[in-house]
């Protein structure tokens, strides 16, 4: 009986546990050339939870990412991301599990010749959402970000807050479970910057498991979220409001 316990914690523990979204087991990566980009990193992200991820520039975190999109597959270790198994998951699977995910980058990756709306409505379309769908959605996700009144500017008529608020819309008009983020503020000045985390903050309080990379040591100081410090492919610490850790 006590060695069947201790097998259930075990198995649960592999296997992530009921409300655990996101599992990396002794995860590496390596790449053709250089040192390993991850090495044995361990990290349990639970459902609704909101992480930032730090760490000098070469640490590893953008790397990280792209393993939790399967953009990129381990080199060992186990990765589990909404129950997809990302190691094993059949190509033909990596559409489906990727709609359930919203990415933003740094550089905003809009299209230039679009509209914002078309911008938001092109991932609607991606999915296949009918006309009605998308005229629901794409109104409602841009009134969410604060874009109500721009829906004809193309991105070049729009400030760089402006236009990563429209990226942030089009991750998240398909409704993912988990927004990825990596560098969002990057580009952007200290107003903007706070406004765009406050406003992923947002997008995590109406139930989203969100990931933000970031080098904003002073925001990062005063959202008191949970930080996971990476340097050189390792995890170094893991701190439940947490601060970002100088480097000396
Ligand atoms: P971060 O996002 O923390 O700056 P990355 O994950 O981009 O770090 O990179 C981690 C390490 O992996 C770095 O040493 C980087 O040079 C290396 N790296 C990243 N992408 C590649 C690649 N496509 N080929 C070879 N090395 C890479
Ligand atoms: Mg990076």
């Amino acid at each position: 009986m006590a060695r069947n316990e201790v097998r259930g914690r075990k198995r649960r523990r592999q296997s992530g546990g009921n409300d655990e979204i996101i599992t990396l087991n002794n995860v590496s990566k390596a790449y053709a050339t250089g040192a390993p980009a991850l090495n044995g990193v361990d990290l349990h992200i639970r459902k609704g939870e909101f992480v930032f991820i730090v760490g000098d520039s070469g640490s590893g975190k953008s790397t990280m990412i792209k393993l939790l999109l399967r953009e990129l597959v381990p080199t060992s270790g186990n990765i589990n991301v909404m129950g997809y198994d990302l190691v094993h998951i059949r190509h033909r699977k990596i559409p489906k599990f990727r709609r359930n995910l919203g990415i933003v980058f740094q550089d905003f990756r809009l299209l230039k010749d679009r509209n914002v709306y078309e911008n938001v409505a092109f991932a609607q379309r991606i999915i296949q959402a009918s006309n009605k769908e998308i005229k629901r959605n794409v109104p409602s996700i841009l009134a969410t970000v604060g874009l109500a009144g721009k829906y004809k500017a193309k991105p070049r008529q729009l400030s760089g807050g402006e236009q990563q608020r429209v990226a942030i819309a089009r991750a998240l008009v398909n409704r993912p479970s988990i927004l990825l983020a990596d560098e969002p503020t990057g580009n952007l000045d200290p107003k903007n910057s706070w406004e765009i985390m406050k406003l992923l903050e947002q997008i995590n309080e109406n139930g989203t498991t969100v990931l933000v990379v970031t080098h904003n040591r002073e925001i990062v100081n005063a959202m008191q979220k949970r930080v996971v410090t990476m340097k050189k492919g390792v995890i170094v610490s893991d701190e439940e409001k947490g601060g970002y850790i100088d480097e000396d």
